[in-house]
């Protein structure tokens, strides 16, 4: 084991986890295990979506252990020389640019634009790197300014990596409060650990702690960004599970589970079962997607008189049902408001039908007497409600 660790460890006190060379190493150990928990969870996420996004992510999970990994090697062994340096600071802006990268792709696809983009800042960051080894000849100063000024470049540059991705990522990303979040503590933690370099000459106890402790507020915020990633991408999973896709209403089978469930609970629901009129010639007059247009426009119409309190439903091609719960004269006034507004709004025409809860009826028949209704409907001159009798 490490000489310089075991006599720390001998002459361990309650505060030195806190503080010291043993505290830094603690804070920094739980860094690699949040970073550890992060890459695992990424990890998971590219083997399932295979999202350029996540191998951004992992690699810079990757560098960042790498990084931490280096700072915990600082501490055992100080006086690091200057390529030493020289790494954790490459580490340490890559690292976070391509966290920024990462997460803007996880919302994004790349394009070519930004890809240039990508390019241009990863070039500049190159050239800012290269000053580190190139020390103007006019330069006069002690050997000990000199080392304190090769990472100054890129430690500046750190503030345009915060700036860009301020301006560029975040505009184009859900959860950007989150993000926002994460770019101000990234943001504090460099104030921090440049005013501790070069104010206090790193001498300021306080701000070395802080030092360690806002990049783990920083992790912590980046792991839980990818974690409420995962329940989004669930929730659109299970979204596009019961919806369908073209209008965004209910399928049949989420539906039919809806009515069900009432009905199981003998809730007084009724169904509107509506068909749009002649809808094959419009599609065969004005085209496929004329007729895709109309059909959302009937099923908004639909979800706005009967949303919140009803659910719709695409029972199949070009039929909507809509499930109340109410009377048969609250229920024809719905369907009454669906079929007026269809005709006033839209190029085409709806014939309706409903039915409403008796005691004992199934969703089966419930839904087939509503389709008989509007069947009657369709055979006695289209374009008006008719209720199941
Ligand atoms: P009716 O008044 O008797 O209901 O006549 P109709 O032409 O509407 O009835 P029919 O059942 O003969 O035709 C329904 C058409 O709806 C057939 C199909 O091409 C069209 N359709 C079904 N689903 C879609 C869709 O998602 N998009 C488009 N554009 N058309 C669809
Ligand atoms: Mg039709
Ligand atoms: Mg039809």
């Amino acid at each position: 084991m490490n000489a310089r660790l075991i006599s720390l460890m001998n002459a361990l006190n309650l505060s030195d986890l806190w503080i010291g060379t043993l505290g830094t190493i603690i804070s920094y150990t739980i860094i690699v295990v949040i970073l550890l928990l992060t890459l695992l969870v990424s990890f998971r996420l590219l083997v399932n979506r295979r999202k350029i996004g996540y191998l951004s992510m992992m690699l810079s999970l990757v560098i960042l252990i790498a990084q931490y990994g280096q700072l915990i090697q600082f501490q055992l062994y100080p006086t690091p020389n200057e390529t030493a340096v020289f790494i954790a600071l490459i580490l340490k802006a890559s690292a976070f640019l391509l966290v920024n990268i990462g997460i803007f792709q996880l919302y994004n696809p790349t394009k070519a634009k930004d890809g240039i983009i990508i390019g241009v800042i990863c070039g500049i960051m190159a050239l800012v790197a290269a000053t580190y080894w190139y020390i103007p000849g006019s330069f006069e100063g002690s050997p000990e300014q000199i080392k304190q000024l090769q990472p100054l470049g890129l430690e500046l540059f750190m503030f345009v990596i915060i700036f860009v991705s301020f301006m560029l990522v975040n505009p184009r990303i859900g959860q950007n409060g989150k993000f926002q979040l994460m770019l101000t503590l990234y943001f504090c933690s460099h104030m921090i650990y440049m005013t501790n370099k070069y104010l206090f000459n790193g001498t300021q106890g306080v701000l070395t702690k802080l030092e360690q402790l806002f990049p783990m507020a920083f992790h912590i915020v980046l792991f839980l960004f990818i974690f409420e990633r995962i329940i989004e991408m669930m929730q659109a999973i299970y979204n596009s599970s019961i919806r369908d896709g073209l209008t965004g209403l209910y399928n049949r089978k989420f539906y039919y589970n809806r009515v069900n469930q009432h009905l199981a609970q003998h809730i007084k629901v009724s169904v509107i079962f509506s068909d749009i009129d002649n809808f094959k010639k419009l599609n065969d007059t004005k085209g496929h997607h004329m007729g895709d247009q109309v059909l959302k426009q009937v099923a908004q119409i639909a979800k706005e008189v009967a949303e919140p309190d009803g659910i719709c439903g695409r029972y199949g091609g070009e039929e909507i049902v809509v499930m109340v719960i109410g009377d048969k004269d609250e229920t024809s006034e719905i369907a009454e408001k669906i079929r007026a507004r269809v005709e006033a709004e839209t190029i085409v025409t709806v014939s309706v039908g409903f039915s409403c809860y008796s005691k004992g009826i199934g969703a089966d028949e419930l839904i087939k007497q509503a389709d008989e209704a509007m069947y009657k409907a369709k055979t006695t001159g289209k374009n008006k409600v008719i209720a199941y009798a």
